[in-house]
């Protein structure tokens, strides 16, 4: 390890003590919210054995889904290993609210590269080919959302869906906070209270103290919920008829909720979930060490150390197509699976550009756990987040900080 990253390291171990105590206060909220939920509906031993086949009577499922609605605040949930992926919760929650001529409107700009498919691809079974129409509301220049173009076009267009995305993703912009969404989309439903209002929640889950007020959310049990301990699956909460609606889609129309075999990982998503809380702040605290530390470097970050958070991400800015590569290989290194293999850009299905990655995951392509990507081009800006454990975390960017400032 670089001498002069084990100091910078010190330094700012002690700088981030503040931050660090607010992020606790939070984890305390959302742990103790867990517990509640989990005691209200007794969960106990007998919800973790699964079933097989069909899966009907499933009642280890059906008290998972009544814990995600209660900590949610909402009416219904549908959380499955079916769901293979964010981008597969995301897509049959819109698939399941949207038909033949109704519009879809993504109002904080383009939503994630892997719904681009989804919703527009050509003749691949997309929103597009089913006949539903599409429309982006691009963001304002500082980063918000057009408020008053948004109003104006669901006041005249009436669109069956709006639809928001809270993380940054693969964007410069940042996260939104609960409160900025919940005001948002309190001025929706003053205009049309009709509009079904969809939000992509994956990387937001657990950073705040609440939830946003959508009537659908989605995500991914591979990111914040599932605690690192879920081995899969993704989830879809709001009002109980868009969630039939979409339990329609996933399954099939008339079996909706009632099938879908756990096959013994009901276990595993409640404790995945019982531990999210805590993991969800180790991945905070990874983050804002990870941007005091490179801003101290010299390197820009967004958010920086001291900024309010609504999801896990960190982006470092490099300006540097070969510090980026390094720091980025420098992650893999430092982490507890494949360390010893180093990643390379390729071509990835469902990205534009080509994509580095580094994932050293119990999971594949868990991104609660410790891993970092960047789309190789200007201003070469690595998107960073995860850390199951603080201490693995902070190790994994210091090993990151010290390769990326060696000349080799
Ligand atoms: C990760 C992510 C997705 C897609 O989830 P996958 O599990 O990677 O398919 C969609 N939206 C946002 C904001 C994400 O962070």
């Amino acid at each position: 390890m670089n001498e002069q990253i084990i100091k910078l390291s010190n330094e700012v171990s002690k700088l981030i003590k503040p931050q660090f105590e607010k992020i606790d206060e939070i984890v305390e909220y959302n742990q103790i919210k867990v517990l509640k939920a989990m005691q209200k509906y007794q969960l106990s031993e007998a919800h973790f054995f699964g079933t097989s086949g069909y899966g009907y009577d499933d009642i280890g499922r059906e008290v998972i889904e009544k814990i995600y609605a209660d900590i949610f605040g909402v009416e219904d949930a549908l959380v499955r290993i079916q769901l293979v992926s964010g981008t597969h919760a995301l897509s049959t929650m819109l698939f399941g609210l949207l038909r033949p001529n109704d519009e879809l409107v993504a109002i904080t700009g383009k939503p994630y590269d892997t719904l681009d498919d989804a919703i527009a691809g050509e003749g691949i079974g997309s929103l597009k080919d089913y006949g539903v129409k599409y429309t982006i509301i691009d963001l304002l220049d500082d980063g918000k959302v057009d408020i008053e173009k948004v109003l104006d076009y669901v006041k005249t267009n009436k669109p069956k869906v709006v639809m928001m995305q809270r993380s940054r993703g693969y964007s410069a912009r940042k996260a939104f906070s609960v409160a900025y969404l919940n005001e948002i989309i309190e001025k929706i439903r003053n205009v049309n209270s009709e509009t079904i209002i969809a939000l992509d929640n994956c990387y937001g889950e657990l950073v705040e103290k609440e939830e946003p007020k959508a009537d659908v959310l989605a995500g991914s049990l591979i990111k914040n919920l599932g605690g690192g301990i879920a081995p899969t699956g993704g989830y879809i909460v709001g009002k109980q008829k868009y969630v039939e609606w979409i339990a329609n889609r996933h399954t099939s129309p008339g079996v909706g909720k009632e099938c879908g075999a756990t096959l013994g990982f009901n276990k595993q998503i409640l404790q995945g979930l019982f531990m999210a809380p805590h993991v969800v702040g180790q991945a905070i605290k990874t983050a804002i060490f990870s941007a005091a530390l490179v801003e101290k470097m010299g390197f820009e970050t967004s958010p920086k150390w001291d900024e309010d958070r609504s999801d896990i991400i960190q982006t470092i800015t490099f300006h540097d197509k070969d510090k980026l590569i390094k720091f980025c290989q420098g992650i893999q290194k430092g982490s507890a699976i494949d360390s010893h293999v180093t990643p390379y850009p390729w071509a990835m299905p469902g990205y534009s550009d080509e994509v580095i990655m580094a994932a050293g995951a119990f999971n594949q392509g868990s991104s609660i756990e410790l891993s970092a990507d960047a789309p190789i081009k200007e201003p070469y800006i690595l998107y960073m987040q995860g850390g199951l454990t603080y201490e693995s975390g902070k190790y994994g960017i210091m090993t990151a900080a010290s390769d990326c400032l060696t000349n080799n």
